[in-house]
């Protein structure tokens, strides 16, 4: 397979609200490390991955370089903006301009296995315009208004995305400057390429790979890293 340049943007500037915590998400620890020394630890073990921008919460950018110290010292820190897709963005003006594929990951998700962005990678490099892990539904899929149920909705061609997700850098940049302009805000890259038509292709997700969102998700990744996976 031809070999091209890819880049990570590891994306950690979120403030972790929903969290109830006094300090940014990223670096709440699991199994006694930052989130976001796992998350990249699992980004730079995977051989597809050549380089890797952190983007920071504002204010916060040496120590992320403290948190990344041991697992990716070599890992390019830029500063993070109110959105996550600000925060994307700036971590885009940060990858070099011979990155062919861009995988934008959330470190909320520490659990992405290096062999999960070899597939999204190798999907794009394959000729996709991106590619992303997806997961199917396991519950009934109600609409509600007003605290009642107004109906069940079919799960059929319904699916929860994840990160992380790969893209071809041109049009990464295109787009990201496209919504800019447009004022269009998303809460996942894959949306710009889907509004654009372009090709974005699926691979199986993986149920370990959750987003750390609330308590019980940081208790249960602080179990799982402690059970040996972190
Ligand atoms: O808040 P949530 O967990 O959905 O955010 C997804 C990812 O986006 C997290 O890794 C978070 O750190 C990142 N983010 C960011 N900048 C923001 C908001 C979120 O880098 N302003």
């Amino acid at each position: 397979m031809e070999r091209v340049r890819v880049v990570a943007i590891v994306v950690a500037a979120g403030s972790g609200s929903r969290l109830g915590a006094d300090e940014p998400k990223a670096f709440l620890t699991i199994g006694g490390r930052p989130i976001v020394a796992v998350a990249v630890r699992e980004a730079v073990s995977c051989p597809a991955i050549d380089a890797v921008v952190v983007v920071a919460p504002p204010g916060d950018e040496p120590r992320m370089r403290r948190a990344l110290a041991d697992v990716a010292p070599e890992a390019v820190v830029v500063t993070g903006g109110a959105t996550r897709q600000e925060s994307v963005r700036a971590g885009l003006a940060a990858v070099p301009d011979d990155a062919a594929v861009v995988v934008v990951h959330d470190a909320a998700r520490p659990f992405a296995a290096p062999g999960l962005f070899a597939e999204v990678v190798e999907r794009v490099v394959a000729g996709a315009d991106a590619a992303i892990p997806v997961l199917a539904i396991p519950d009934t899929v109600k609409r509600v208004r007003d605290g009642e149920v107004v109906s069940t909705e079919s799960r059929d061609g319904l699916v929860l995305a994840q990160t992380p997700q790969a893209f071809r850098a041109e049009l990464l940049r295109r787009y990201h400057e496209r919504a800019g302009t447009d004022g269009r805000e998303v809460t996942d890259d894959a949306s710009l390429f889907e509004a654009a038509g372009a090709h974005v292709v699926t691979v199986a997700g993986d149920p370990l790979n959750f987003k750390i969102t609330t308590a019980l998700d940081l208790a249960n990744a602080d179990a799982l890293s402690g059970g040996g996976r972190g």
